[in-house]
């Protein structure tokens, strides 16, 4: 049974990069990639899709017919797809067998994914069929900002209350600004302080308050460093992934299970 790992992240921050170098570390692993590209609109993708959306539905095409802007149609062309996610579900089962992981890379902007029937589908029918986790991609270099660091948290926290899948924070693009930082943010909240405080602003004193009452959030995080561009802490990913994949065993399953 494989696991499987919706990546999602703000626009930019590195999904589909990342699925490239996912891709070709399982390629030197000797293990068979399956990927699920969700984004209509990516155009030719860097690494080769199992399932693209974008064989299914053209996102220009559905902006014509429903005469809509570029996001709805993107988000229109997502919540068409979505009516027929039981059949995507399908063709991972069938491949169960000889597969350790689905990566399921989605839109650009975030969300599309997070706002929509779709992104709930999506999540929904895998979670209820595998060992599901979402991977939440961060922009190192941008979220050295401390409020920008607070954005992505707040991003993260809402998709994991939605969710209550578990959750790797993949800090990306190490390669140029590192993340260890961050990880000091996330473990002591005194050191976030420290750095919010060398500014008097409204928006300084929101962070401050809000890393409090976030400091129980972070202890139910994975975490791993990243580089798409240069391939670093791949490793370190697919251990994180394991233990989402107990994680889900061990909490997320028995759950599903009382519920039905
Ligand atoms: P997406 O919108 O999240 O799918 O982001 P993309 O994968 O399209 O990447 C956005 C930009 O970030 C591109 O210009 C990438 O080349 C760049 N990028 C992605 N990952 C890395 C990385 O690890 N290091 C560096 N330096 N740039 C990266
Ligand atoms: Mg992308």
């Amino acid at each position: 049974m494989p696991s499987v790992c919706i990546v999602i992240g703000m626009a930019g921050s590195g999904k589909t990069s990342l699925m490239q170098r996912i891709n070709a570390y399982q390629h030197t692993k000797g293990e068979v990639p399956y990927i699920v590209n969700l984004d209509p609109a990516v155009g030719k993708l860097p690494y080769e899709a199992n399932i693209d959306i974008q064989d299914t539905v053209n996102y220009k095409e559905v902006m014509k017919e429903y005469n809509l802007g570029p996001n709805g149609g993107i988000l229109t062309a997502a919540n068409l797809f979505a009516t027929r996610f039981d059949q995507v579900v399908g063709l991972c089962e069938k491949r169960a067998a000889d597969i350790d992981h689905v990566f399921v890379d989605t839109p650009g902007q975030i969300e599309i994914f997070t706002w929509s029937a779709s992104g709930a589908i999506v999540t929904e029918s895998f979670a209820s069929t595998f060992p599901t986790c979402v991977l939440f991609v961060v922009d190192t270099p941008r979220a050295q900002n401390p409020q920008a660091f607070m954005s992505n948290m707040l991003q993260a926290v809402s998709i994991l209350y939605k969710t209550r899948l578990p959750m790797v924070v993949v800090f990306n693009k190490i390669d140029v600004v590192r993340h260890e930082q961050m990880l000091e943010w996330m473990d002591d909240f005194e050191k976030f302080h420290e750095v919010v405080d060398q500014d008097k602003s409204f928006a300084s004193d929101l962070s401050r308050s809000l890393s409090l009452v976030l400091d129980e959030f972070y202890k139910t995080l994975r975490r791993a460093g990243v580089s798409a561009m240069s391939g670093e802490g791949m490793e370190e990913l697919f251990d994180a992934i394991g233990r989402c994949r107990k994680d889900y065993l061990a909490e997320y399953w028995p759950d599903l299970r009382r519920r039905k």
